[in-house]
């Protein structure tokens, strides 16, 4: 058995589309878009995808642009969260390019850049 969901952009009836349009003879109409839920779901596992709920990315931010007040009422944060990390700090040889009135020229200069170690967002999972 398929479970279907409707797009929940409240105005996912009212964009013309081919993919929209139903009915028969003068009584056509644009329907909201039924979506099969897990469609994109390819591990086949119940995973919950945003795209069960929405059948495009037009249709995603027209709902979050008409209810992210309420969106972030609901799921507020009221304060940053930290993740714990190693940082070292490297030199490497870097250029800058100066302006001489008629022409740039590339002048090579020591520059710093911080290097976050053991970080872990290679290993980000989606399954929060
Ligand atoms: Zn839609």
């Amino acid at each position: 058995m398929s479970n279907y969901n409707w797009c929940h952009n409240p105005s996912c009836h009212t964009i013309e589309t081919q993919s929209r349009v139903r009915g028969t003879g003068d009584n056509k109409v644009l329907r909201t878009i039924k979506i099969k839920v897990g469609r994109y779901n390819y591990a086949n596992d119940n995973t919950p995808n945003i795209w069960d709920y929405f059948c495009n990315q037009r249709c995603l931010f027209e709902f979050l642009n008409k209810f992210c007040v309420e969106i972030a009422n609901t799921y507020s944060v009221k304060q940053p969260s930290e993740t714990p990390i190693k940082v070292r700090t490297e030199k490497y040889e870097s250029y800058r390019y100066r302006w001489s009135g008629n022409e740039h020229t590339r002048e090579p200069y020591q520059a710093t850049r911080k290097i976050i170690e053991n970080s872990s967002w290679l290993l980000f999972d989606y399954k929060i």
